[in-house]
């Protein structure tokens, strides 16, 4: 590793703790007294000046389980998170936050751009029109809705269904950082350019180009394919959209469904 990766590696971590900072923050104020996390990750939290509240020497509770031993409490403490979250303005319009729903110790996550006006009335993901087409997707490939997990880079929906600005996206990455190291899927698929851009730090992501190609995102496979909104109002590109789920299914060593 150089000196530049270093020092990267360094900033990440200490916005993480920030992010971790703000959430134990919101926990505590919805209430919550005590969490479960690894004793490293208190210690790492103690020690950080900008961290007094915190207590410097973990409880019992703090050192004894791990937080991905029960993926479902910390996805429901990051749930609640975002339902508490104001750190971009995104949350003066939306209706309720949508923050991703589905298996919490899934094969395959699949990450969208951000909440539609459906999705935003109901706080799910994926329930209007393009998430029909997904779930039929989802289902081509042999599973069900419930069998995966489906979220956006963003939780609450960008008024007129606009692009996520880089600034609204790098406020709510870090909820998708941590449900990602919470659900450990084999595989990610990105649905669109946004996703892709945004989840793997990319200037550009011509999404014509890359689809159908593997990147990785933390050691994950990432299978970038086309947003099924965009398939809808272009169905010839859904023969390409069916090829980058089967290859999905070769990386999972599934047979695709006749
Ligand atoms: Fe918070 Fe994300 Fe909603 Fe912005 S979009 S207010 S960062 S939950």
């Amino acid at each position: 590793m150089n000196p530049d990766e270093r020092l990267d590696l360094r900033a990440r971590f200490v916005e993480i703790l920030s992010d971790l900072e703000a959430y134990l923050q919101s926990e505590r104020e919805e209430g919550v007294t005590a969490v479960a996390a690894r004793r490293d990750l208190v210690e790492a939290l103690a020690s950080r000046p900008a961290t007094p509240a915190l207590p410097s020497t973990p409880s019992p509770r703090y050192s004894g389980s791990l937080p991905s031993e029960n993926p479902s409490v910390g996805l429901g403490a990051i749930a609640r998170a975002i339902a508490a979250c104001t750190r971009c303005p995104l949350h003066q319009t939306r209706t309720r936050t949508v923050p991703g729903q589905g298996n919490p110790s899934p094969e395959l996550v699949f990450i969208g751009e951000g909440p539609g006006a459906e999705e935003d009335r109901q706080g799910l993901a994926f329930v209007g029109a393009a998430g029909q087409l997904l779930t039929k997707m989802i289902a081509a490939m042999g599973f069900s809705r419930e069998e995966v997990f489906i979220a956006n880079i963003v939780k609450c929906r960008p008024p007129g269904n606009r692009v996520p600005t880089p600034e609204e996206a790098a406020a709510c990455l870090p909820f998708l950082h941590q449900q990602l190291a919470l659900l450990k899927p084999k595989v990610i698929v990105t649905l669109g350019a946004t996703a892709l851009k945004y989840l793997l730090n990319l200037d550009q992501a011509a999404i014509t180009k890359i689809r159908g190609h593997w990147l990785e995102f933390q050691g994950i496979p990432v299978m970038p394919t086309f947003h099924p909104a965009y398939l809808l109002r272009n169905p010839a590109s859904k023969r390409d959209a069916w090829s980058d789920l089967k290859a999905v299914l070769a990386r999972l060593g599934r047979p695709p469904p006749r």
